[in-house]
């Protein structure tokens, strides 16, 4: 059926944030049937640059010098590698050249943008001195080091990696592809401040602080935005992104880029709350316990919810839900609206976490039909 297939709102009651299956972080957005000014310079009514006002925008919330937006952070990475490497090395650990998952494969994007691979240390260890040899090893012609933070897995016991600090000295600039988009270790954007289970998760202004020239992340993980794709950092290689001719092909339309302008005003207000995703993040966990005992419907359990979207691997938030016996996901699924639910223990679990609360009622009435 074509209507199934058509993308429509679906709630989300599985615990994962950052549902890949489900468009990662929800946004909302909304535009009228109005012409935007793209491409117009509203000042001097000359030709405009559409990643001006929010790359302005994001540079600002990030620390950088400027910043651009591409279509997903796989572009990002190709195109730094494209503009600012292409027919040079880029030195990269063997611990880091891996597969993000959705295809995103370190090496093939390398040979894709042109520039060549130069893999330095172990999978388990490298150190300053691997990349040293190779920046310096006669004729190599190394134009960047690449680091690569493993979103979605851990290398657990005899490793060592070395920090974008210690890469920062080596003498060519450092990009470092963070991949989740938290622009600040600090969130200041809540109230609280950042919660435990974001704990080392890298962010933008800090790796730019350690000394990364150049970060690329995505939109809409940690970020909270849509799908989109950032290259922050020093002007000059952000404007040789800007600048190559694969940034055409690569550039996003007027909505993801109003879409993106809201949440990165949001964080210069410092507001975690108008970001959907944070404010699904940072619910108190009774807070949900009482959603859960209002919808009258099912046991009320703990739960686990996850950030997902490779953000924070083995991360856990404290979640509350709702249980009935038996497994209900494909009549939840196939209800109006569907609600994606999971089945733990031959029981249907609904996590609220990850739910909006104007959605409560709907998850009431359709577990009452079941
Ligand atoms: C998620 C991720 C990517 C891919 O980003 P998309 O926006 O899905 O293209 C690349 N690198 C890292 C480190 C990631 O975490």
């Amino acid at each position: 059926m074509i209507a199934k297939a058509l993308l429509q709102p679906v709630i989300n009651a599985t615990g994962v944030l950052l549902h890949t299956n489900l468009g990662r972080a929800p946004i909302e957005f909304h535009h009228p049937a109005r012409y935007q000014n793209l491409e117009l310079d509203l000042v001097t009514g000359a030709r405009g640059s559409r990643q001006r006002g929010v790359g302005e925008l994001l540079a600002r919330a990030s620390g950088a010098e400027a910043a651009m937006v591409v279509n997903n952070n796989a572009s990002a990475v190709l195109l730094v590698l494209a503009a600012l490497a292409r027919g040079r090395g880029v030195v990269v650990s063997r611990g880091e050249a891996v597969e993000i998952g959705g295809g995103f494969r370190v090496p093939e994007v390398m040979a894709e943008s042109g520039a060549h691979l130069v893999d330095v240390g172990t999978t388990n260890r490298t150190r300053r001195a691997d990349y040293e040899r190779a920046v310096n090893a006669p004729g190599s012609e190394v134009a960047l080091v690449l680091k690569v933070h493993p979103s979605n897995y851990r290398v657990e016991g005899f490793t060592e990696s070395t920090s974008v600090k210690e890469l920062a000295t080596l003498g060519v600039p450092v990009v470092a592809d963070i991949g989740s988009g938290l622009l600040d270790a600090a969130c200041p954007w809540l109230t609280d401040g950042p919660p435990t289970w974001l704990a080392g998760e890298p962010a933008a202004r800090q790796t730019l602080e350690a000394g990364a020239s150049v970060v690329t992340f995505s939109g809409d993980k940690l970020l909270g935005g849509p799908q989109a794709g950032i290259i922050a950092g020093r002007r000059e290689l952000v404007d040789a992104c800007a600048r190559h001719p694969l940034a055409r092909a690569v550039r996003p339309g007027g909505l993801v880029l109003a879409a993106l302008a809201d949440v990165a005003l949001a964080y210069l207000r410092r507001d975690g709350e108008a970001i959907a995703f944070w404010r699904m993040a940072t619910t108190p966990v009774a807070a949900l316990r009482a959603r859960a005992e209002a919808l009258g419907v099912g046991a009320v359990i703990d739960t686990v919810a996850v950030p997902g979207a490779g953000s924070g691997p083995g991360a856990e938030i404290p979640s509350v839900g709702v249980a009935v016996s038996g497994d209900h996901v494909d009549a939840l699924r196939l209800s109006s609206p569907p609600i994606i639910a999971r089945v733990r223990d031959d029981m249907t679990v609904l996590d609220l976490r990850a739910v909006d609360p104007t959605d409560d009622h709907l998850i009431a009435a359709a577990l009452r039909r079941l």
